[in-house]
């Protein structure tokens, strides 16, 4: 199991460059007396504020990571921003195959895959996102569906690549509504059975995450859970101090 738990907060698109820059500066303030051992925190803001969170962060332990990446590397696409791009300007991290960017954009599981191998080709560690729907849930298909994006999520990846997976039930993304911890941890234990298989030399790094209406009432419920190693958080993120008690949270537990 790997040691180190992870914290990731998705702050989609809100947040002008001012507001997190702001952020930013007043995380590190916050963190002036902590220790090493809190949870590897990734921030990811909207592109246009990257690069300022990056150089505000850059005398902390807390990494930078972007909300999804367009693949190449450099040309003529324009609106695009590449892996390459996105690393140089701050980023040791990337979001891959949220399922906003699933349904609003059209990703299928083979662009996540492709943006899975781009992103590792960029020296970016990716966040791969699955989860069932609430149909799918309904059905009995959580199983069966989270398999399948994760073994098509890593089919292009080779060699022993650095991953994370975030288990987020979409009926759970934005909604107050949240598994039952057990279960998530359950389907966390699938996922790390699936990446044994599809990439057994994977296995010692990847962490899981769960991601879906995190906030700092239900923390330590997902934080006893053995098989989870953090949590993607995307609304209780944007306020610091909301965000500093969910880190407070997952590391009482743990430590
Ligand atoms: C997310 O967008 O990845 C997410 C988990 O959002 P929220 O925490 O707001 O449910």
């Amino acid at each position: 199991m790997p040691s180190r738990s992870l914290m990731a907060a998705n702050w989609k698109m809100f947040k002008t460059v001012g507001e997190s820059t702001a952020y930013a500066k007043e995380l590190c303030r916050r963190m002036e007396s902590w220790h090493e051992e809190a949870p590897e925190q990734v921030i990811c803001p909207t592109l246009p504020a990257l690069y300022t969170v990056s150089r505000a962060l850059s005398q902390s332990s807390v990494k930078i990571g972007a909300q999804s990446l367009d693949l190449g590397r450099e040309g003529a696409n324009t609106g695009a921003v590449s892996g390459y791009l996105i690393r140089e300007a701050g980023a040791a991290y990337v979001i891959v195959g949220h399922s906003e960017r699933r349904q609003l954009y059209g990703e299928d599981d083979e662009l996540v895959a492709e943006k899975a191998a781009s992103a590792l080709a960029s020296h970016l560690i990716p966040i791969i996102c699955v989860g069932e729907t609430e149909s799918q849930r309904n059905a009995g298909e959580t199983d069966p569906v989270v398999d399948r994006q994760v073994t098509r999520a890593l089919q292009r990846l080779t060699g022993a690549a650095t991953v994370v997976i975030a288990y987020e039930p979409l009926w759970a993304i934005g909604t107050g509504l949240v598994p039952d911890p057990s279960e998530a941890n359950r389907v966390a234990g699938r996922i790390r059975d699936a990446v044994q298989k599809i990439r057994p030399e994977t296995t010692t790094t990847v962490r899981i995450l769960y991601g879906g209406s995190v906030n700092r009432g239900n923390i330590r419920d997902f934080a006893c859970q053995p098989q989870l190693d953090g949590a993607l958080v995307g609304g209780a993120s944007l306020d610091v101090a909301h965000w500093l008690d969910l880190i407070k949270g997952w590391q009482e537990v743990r430590q």
